[in-house]
Formats: structure tokens, C-alpha cells, sequence
């Protein structure tokens, strides 16, 4: 398919996972793509060869002191530099931009992608957090300023692509596929003991270390259920989750006649980051196919919520609405952090998550400053238990 007019991408987070394969989708494509603004937040040398080599209209590094860096390496070029947090979420509403692809990590996504949604830019979303902490909020703006949100998560993607053509078709299940992580079949006694260095080594995908870890806790998942559940429409009891070791299938879709529809393929998140971009067109790829010769079995099994306490917090988190899905998501970062630095042991995540929903005050029908403040009120009060 070829695409007319050269999209012109904005890339939040583009030193990252997501935001290097973006680029390198971009490079496939430079018939499709053009990019407008990447944006990082400190990895400043990074972000300078992004710029040399992409030569975007403008660059933001969220910490401020790294902008002297960042301004004289790229003294000579005719690009814009800003720095500081409040610049990217500016930058987005450059009137150029077609496509912000919100590739950030975690809460720090969330004002961006408003006033990304404000200005009308088609989102590429593959912030999740964004959704957890406010998904109400997000589709009550893209319907006010029709902004189209296009996931880029790999799960919701395979659901998007199953979705096509089934506008008036009633759906009875979503089914999310998850990997299990690394530690799908640890007993509850070894997952005590697991060190980030194995929480880091995810079984079939290379991805930045907060969402790897919040995959081995399989709070990923419950992230996911909650996103599907914004994304498309669809409440908790109908969203399953089966583990599925291979991650061949990306998810699933179940039609009220009982046909199931799936999408597959080798796990490579450049697919739905393209899919993404050039909805409702596909364009050709150089990516790996499925090799049918060496694929000897795809496998299914339920998942352990008494192992993998997070993915009922999520459900639960979902079911009671309000602010809780943002409580679970700060007081889930404040733990992978901690986690990530030798603070707190593995399982310590899901007990202080816990111990978060118990103790904040609900709000029931949250405006953007509550969750604001259910954030940062989150973070302090976590923190103090480390
Ligand atoms: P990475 O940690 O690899 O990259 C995060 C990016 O965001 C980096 O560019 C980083 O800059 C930037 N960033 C981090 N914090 C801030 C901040 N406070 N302000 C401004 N910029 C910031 O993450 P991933 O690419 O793995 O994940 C990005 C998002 O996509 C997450 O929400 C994740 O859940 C989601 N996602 C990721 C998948 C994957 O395969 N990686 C799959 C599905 C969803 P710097 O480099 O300077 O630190
Ligand atoms: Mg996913």
C-alpha cells in the first residue's frame, strides 16, 4: 500500500524501546514518515544522533541540565532546542505534527498525550499508563476533539487488526494473551527470592526495564486489561487473560456466534508501531515471518493470581473504578523503582501495592487535578514505607 502525504511524527520518548523502533520503522519508510519532534529525558547523547540523524524540526530533553549539552551539540543545524518537562508538553501541539506517538514510560505521559488529544494529533499510543491512571478522561477528550487513539501495545493491536470490518458485530470476549514472564513457573516460595537480574531477562521480548519488570510481575497484564477496557469498550468480566508461553498469538477477539479471531506473529513490536501508524493501511516489511517448520506447539494455561497478586489488584482496581487504577500505577512505580534499585524484594511489590489501595481516599468521578494529586500523594505515601 502506498501511503500519499508523508506523515510527520512526533516521538515521545524516542531514545527508548518503543521510540528506537519507531525510528526504525521511520528509516524503512522514509516515503511514509517524516520527524517532526523527538523528545527524551535524559539520555542526552542519545538524543543528539537521533537528531543529527533524523534532522527533526525540534528536540526537548525533559531534564533541564542536560539542555546546555543538547543546544551546543546541535548548534550547527537548523533545529530547534527546548528542555524541561513543560516543553514536551508543549512541543505537541506544533501545528505540523500529524502523529504523536506517546512513548514515554509511565505517569509522565499523561499531560503530553491531553494536550496532544486537544489539538486533534492521531495518538499512537503506546503509553499504557496514560489509560490506566485516567482512561475515562482520555476517551470523554477524544470524543470531544474526535482524536483518534491508535494502540500500539502489541495485544491491543492484534485486537484492533481483529476488530477490522466487525463495526456492527457484538463482541463477547476480549482474550489477552500474556508470555507468564520469566517467572511463570516459579513456585510462591522461589518467586521470594528472585533478583531483578532474572526479572530482567524477559523470555521472548527486549523492552525497557520498568515495563519488563511490571511483566514479570504480570502487572503488565492487568495494565493491559485495563487499557482494553478504555480502548475498546469492553468491561473487566468480559476482558480473560491466558498465558501463553510462545507469544505467537498477540490476542484475540470472541464474536457473540462463538468464532474466534486472532492476529500472530513473530514477537517484534515494529509491526503494530507501523500498523499504527498507517491505520487502516498495512505497508510491506522486512520483518521476520513465522517459520512453520521450527514452530513446534503453541501452548495455553490460566494465570496464577495467587503468585501474581498484581493482575488481581488490577481487576480489582478496575471493578471499583474512580482513582484506583492511578493509586495501583503509582504506587507500582514507586515500587519497580525501588526494586530496581535493591530496596524492596519481588514480592514486596504486590503487598505494598495492596496496602496503597487500602489507604487512599477514593474519589469516585476523578478531574485531571485529582489524579494529580492521588499520584503524588501515592508516590510520598509509598515511599515512606520503603
Ligand atoms: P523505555 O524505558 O525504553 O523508554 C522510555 C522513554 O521515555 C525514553 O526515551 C526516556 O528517556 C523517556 N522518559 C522516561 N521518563 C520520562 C520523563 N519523566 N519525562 C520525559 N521522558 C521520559 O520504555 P519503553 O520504550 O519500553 O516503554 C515506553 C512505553 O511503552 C511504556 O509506557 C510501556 O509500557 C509501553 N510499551 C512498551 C513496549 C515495549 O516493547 N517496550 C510494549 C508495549 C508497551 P531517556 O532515554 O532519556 O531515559
Ligand atoms: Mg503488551
Amino acid at each position: 500500500m502506498e501511503i500519499k502525504n508523508k506523515r510527520q511524527l512526533a516521538i515521545l520518548g524516542s531514545t527508548g524501546s518503543i521510540g528506537t523502533q519507531t525510528l526504525k520503522v521511520v528509516e524503512e519508510h522514509p516515503e511514509c514518515f517524516e520527524v517532526y519532534a523527538i523528545t527524551a529525558n535524559s539520555r542526552v547523547e542519545e538524543l543528539i544522533a537521533q537528531a543529527r540523524k533524523f534532522m527533526p524540526e525540534a528536540v526537548v530533553i525533559a531534564d533541564e541540565t542536560k539542555y546546555k549539552r543538547l543546544k551546543e551539540a546541535l548548534d550547527d543545524l537548523p533545529i530547534k532546542v527546548y528542555g524541561g518537562y513543560e516543553s514536551i508538553c508543549q512541543i505537541v501541539e506544533s501545528k505540523p505534527i500529524d502523529i504523536v506517538v506517546t512513548a514515554m514510560v509511565g505517569f509522565s505521559g499523561l499531560r503530553p498525550t491531553i494536550n496532544a488529544i486537544k489539538t486533534g494529533k492521531a495518538i499512537a499510543l503506546a503509553n499504557k499508563e496514560t489509560m490506566v491512571v485516567a482512561g475515562e478522561l482520555i476517551n470523554a477528550l477524544a470524543n470531544e476533539y474526535r482524536t483518534p487513539i491508535l494502540p500500539v501495545d502489541s495485544e491491543h493491536s492484534a485486537i484492533f487488526q481483529c476488530l477490522a470490518g466487525e463495526m456492527t458485530n457484538k463482541v463477547e470476549k476480549l482474550i489477552l494473551t500474556a508470555s507468564g514472564g520469566p517467572f511463570r513457573t516459579f513456585t510462591k516460595d522461589q518467586l521470594e527470592n528472585v533478583t531483578k537480574e532474572q526479572a530482567l531477562k524477559h523470555p521472548n521480548w527486549s523492552m525497557g526495564a520498568k515495563i519488563t519488570i511490571d511483566s514479570a510481575t504480570m502487572m503488565n497484564k492487568g495494565f493491559e486489561v485495563i487499557e482494553a477496557k478504555w480502548l475498546f469498550g469492553v468491561n473487566a468480566d468480559k476482558i480473560e487473560v491466558v498465558v501463553h508461553p510462545q507469544s505467537v498469538i498477540h490476542s484475540m477477539v470472541q464474536f457473540e456466534d462463538g468464532a474466534i479471531k486472532a492476529q500472530l506473529g513473530t514477537p517484534d513490536m515494529r509491526l503494530p508501531i507501523m500498523y499504527a501508524l498507517t491505520y487502516p493501511h498495512r505497508l510491506q516489511s522486512s520483518f521476520e515471518r513465522i517459520n512453520w517448520d521450527t514452530l513446534k506447539e503453541l501452548t495455553f494455561e490460566r494465570p496464577d493470581l495467587e503468585r501474581f497478586p498484581n493482575l488481581q489488584h488490577a481487576y480489582t482496581a478496575l471493578s471499583k473504578g474512580g482513582n484506583m487504577p492511578c493509586v495501583v500505577n503509582a504506587a507500582n512505580e514507586v515500587c519497580v523503582a525501588a526494586f530496581l534499585n535493591d530496596r524492596i524484594k519481588f514480592c514486596e511489590m504486590p503487598r505494598l501495592i495492596d496496602r496503597a489501595m487500602q489507604q487512599t481516599h477514593f474519589i469516585t468521578k476523578p478531574s485531571l487535578e485529582d489524579y494529580l494529586e492521588t499520584d503524588r500523594h501515592v508516590r510520598e505515601m509509598v515511599e515512606s514505607w520503603i
